[in-house]
């Protein structure tokens, strides 16, 4: 059995045991994860179908060739100056159930393909599909954790381009182009953020880099991901131009702390919970509480942020396989912040860090 195949047999044995007749899954991560493929999204109405026993494709002309070269899914097929809702009821008759009293959507349906969809079906009760509790994406295969991390190790590089940009006189947006341009080089799909944040602005957990222009004394804090091979990477680190004040540094030396906690509680059977207490607790004896705003890290994968979140309240137990990021930030308002962000996948006894950059700080004199 290839591994879609496993993948579909898991979401059929939640369905089964939900009484869900059909889930339907639009043009996201989750189809590719299902499908081995996602269209391009956009307005047209384009979805997986699933029922317990087969499946087929609601697609709009213009994306059928790639379909077909993609997929053996069964396809109905619309054009444009017909609209989708004849296909759509011939898809839910092809995939023969009697009637359809449930049915299940991905988050990332649009209101405006939903709504044909309900009327095709009858009008059933509709749930999502987290509500499904199907384990999927969950924890990573042997072949997503090697495509895990490949994305990782181009983002290191893309880390070292970015910090060798970093000099007196250059703004924000420079230094993220820099970051850009190497992940581009070096092959990703596409580049998903190149967040630069400098001088106070590093005080903003998710500042956007503008036109601010670098200058001595600043932090800088860098967080980039890109797409390879539709696997993401994320990887926060932290740039100093000139020499850093004590404060700044025993603040650094609380942060790598704290992600060092983190990291040496991951195991299989220890609580997401856990992961984030022992982040936070670093902080808090250092005084830093407060200033801890965030959740420790959220799951990796085919998208940036997935499940499983690592905050305080969710009592998950981690498994072998399990991939999401750990890191811990300090932001002092008008000063300065600090994160340090690696990416790790939960072994048989601990965890394997997949972001290979150095921890210790940068200075640039
Ligand atoms: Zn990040
Ligand atoms: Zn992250």
């Amino acid at each position: 059995m290839n591994e879609l195949e496993q993948r579909m047999n898991i979401l059929r044995a939640a369905m089964a045991n939900a009484d869900v007749d059909i889930v339907a899954i639009a043009p996201s991560d989750m189809m590719r994860y299902l499908a081995g493929y996602a269209s391009y999204p956009d307005e047209r109405v384009c979805m997986l179908l699933v029922s317990q026993h087969t499946a087929a494709a609601v697609v709009p002309a213009l994306n059928a060739g790639e379909w077909r070269a993609h997929t053996n899914l069964p396809l109905h097929i619309w054009a444009d100056n017909e609209g989708p809702q004849t296909a759509l009821s011939a898809a839910l008759s092809a995939l023969d159930v009697s009637r359809i009293r449930r049915l299940a959507v991905d988050g990332e349906m649009r209101a405006d393909f939903l709504l044909p969809l309900l009327k095709a079906a009858g009008n059933p009760e509709v749930i999502t599909l987290a509500g499904l509790g199907a384990p999927l994406r969950l924890c990573k295969s042997s072949t997503e954790i090697e495509l895990l991390q490949a994305a990782a190790a181009q983002a290191d590089r893309a880390m070292q381009a970015a910090i060798e940009a970093c000099r007196p006189g250059v703004t924000e947006a420079q230094v993220a182009w820099a970051a850009e341009q190497a992940f581009r080089m070096n092959g990703a799909d596409y580049v998903c953020f190149t967040l630069v944040a400098s001088g106070p602005n590093s005080a903003f957990p998710h500042h956007r880099s503008g036109q601010r222009v670098l200058q001595l004394g600043d932090a800088i804090i860098i967080d980039i991901g890109a797409s390879l091979n539709h696997y993401k990477s994320d990887i926060t680190r932290v740039v100093h131009l000139g020499e850093p004040s004590p404060e700044f540094l025993k603040a650094y030396e609380a942060v790598l702390r704290a992600n060092e906690a983190a990291r040496a509680v991951v195991r299989p059977g220890v609580s997401a919970a856990t992961v984030d207490r022992a982040a936070r607790t670093v902080l808090e004896t250092a005084g830093y509480g407060e200033y801890f705003v965030h959740r420790t890290g959220h799951g990796l994968g085919l998208s940036t942020h997935e499940p499983p979140w690592i905050m305080a309240g969710n009592e998950q137990p981690l498994e072998e396989g399990m991939v999401f990021s750990i890191e811990p930030g300090v932001y002092l308002p008008g000063q300065f912040g600090i994160r340090i962000e690696d990416i790790v996948v939960v072994t048989a006894s601990g965890a394997r860090v997949l972001t290979g950059f150095d921890h210790q700080l940068t200075v640039k004199r």
